[in-house]
Parts: structure tokens; sequence; C-alpha cells
């Protein structure tokens, strides 16, 4: 289904991951600061958009004359299949004194020339999407829900290392190392169900 992993995954990582239809849970890095996206017009008002935190803000004026990024609610995440790539989406809702509005956000992927209209894609205007819009950000329930057990799959990669000689891979390949890993896991789960019975507290 996806991929759990700490901060040190980032935008180009993140983008292969999306592009084949995966999810991915993971902590935005310390260095990724706000960044302008884009401004939607609606005619009688408009919204300016910058990424923080992974997720899309609006930008808002306050009485003091300072502005301050408020984080927009994801209604949804999207995803889109086409025969070579996956796209995905927030859809995110707008409010407005004028009306809440509905945007869509491409996100987790940084799109390349070709990928979008002329000079329109992610590369051409110099937005890494991939860095700074992520499919799950930190700020959602999912994200606080699904990371926590991130450190029981590092207590499992660690048995997986000390289980191999020398600490490490004992095959060539991608098959032949998915049959390690599957077979490491089945001996993992039969080891568990053997304890279990043994001594079920
Ligand atoms: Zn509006």
């Amino acid at each position: 289904m996806g991929v759990r992993y700490d901060g040190a995954f980032r935008g180009m990582h993140r983008d292969v991951i999306a592009r084949r239809g995966k999810l991915l849970i993971n902590k935005q890095h310390k260095g990724a600061g706000p960044r302008y996206l884009r401004t939607l017009d609606y005619g009688r008002c408009h919204h300016e958009f910058r990424s923080q935190g992974g997720l899309a803000h609006e930008r808002v004026f306050l009485d003091t004359g300072t502005t301050a990024l408020l984080p927009l609610p994801v209604r949804k995440l999207e995803r889109r299949a086409s025969p070579h790539t996956h796209r995905w989406y927030h859809l995110i809702a707008i409010p407005c004194p004028r009306g809440p509005h509905e945007h869509r956000e491409p996100v987790g992927i940084t799109t390349t020339p070709g990928e979008r209209d002329d000079g329109q894609s992610d590369t051409e205007t110099g937005f890494h999407r991939a860095e700074h819009l992520l499919q799950i950000p930190e700020a959602t329930a999912a994200h606080q829900h699904l990371y926590g057990g991130r450190e029981d799959t590092e207590a499992g990669f660690s048995q997986l290392d000390r289980s191999l000689w020398n600490r490490r891979m004992i095959a060539f390949g991608a098959d032949a190392q998915s049959l390690v890993i599957l077979c490491f896991l089945l001996a993992q789960n039969a080891t568990s169900a053997a304890r279990y019975q043994e001594d079920p507290i």
C-alpha cells in the first residue's frame, strides 16, 4: 500500500512513490519553509496560497498590518490513475465571506515539462511540489494515527538485519530480495503465534 519513513525522505523520493500510486507517511524536514503556491481569482475575491508543513495554507491579512498563514482543510485525498503514472490531489475547502470555494490542488508529485501545458509544469514554474505538498501532511489525523507505527517497523528491520549473515542481504535482485523479506515476515509471524500459544498473556 505504501511507505512509512522518517524525515530523511525528501521530494525526489516521494515523487517516485506517489507516481507508482502508493501512499507515503513521512515527516516534513525542518528546512522546508513556506513557499508561494498560487493565487486563485474568483472575480470578486481572490485567495493566495502558500505551502507550509506539507499542506496548502491561505495567506490572510490581519488588522495589525501583518499576515498569517491559515491551514486549509483537506476534504479528500484523491488518486487518479493513467496507464503510466498516478496523480494525487487534495480537495480543499476555502472558507470565504462571499461563500465557500472548492479547489483541487495536485500534491506529492513534481511535474516535468510535457506533463502539463507549456510552461505550467512544476519544474518550469520552479515549485518543487513533491517537497512542499504531501499526500498526508503531518497536521492531519491520518498522519498522527499512522506515523507512530514507524518505530515498530524499525524494530522489525533491526530483527531482519540481525537475522542475516554479516547483516547483509543474502540475495541479488528485487524478486529474490522480496522473497527473503516475505519469508522473514512469515517466520516472525509464526514465531509470534507460537509464543502466544505457549503463553497467551
Ligand atoms: Zn473567495
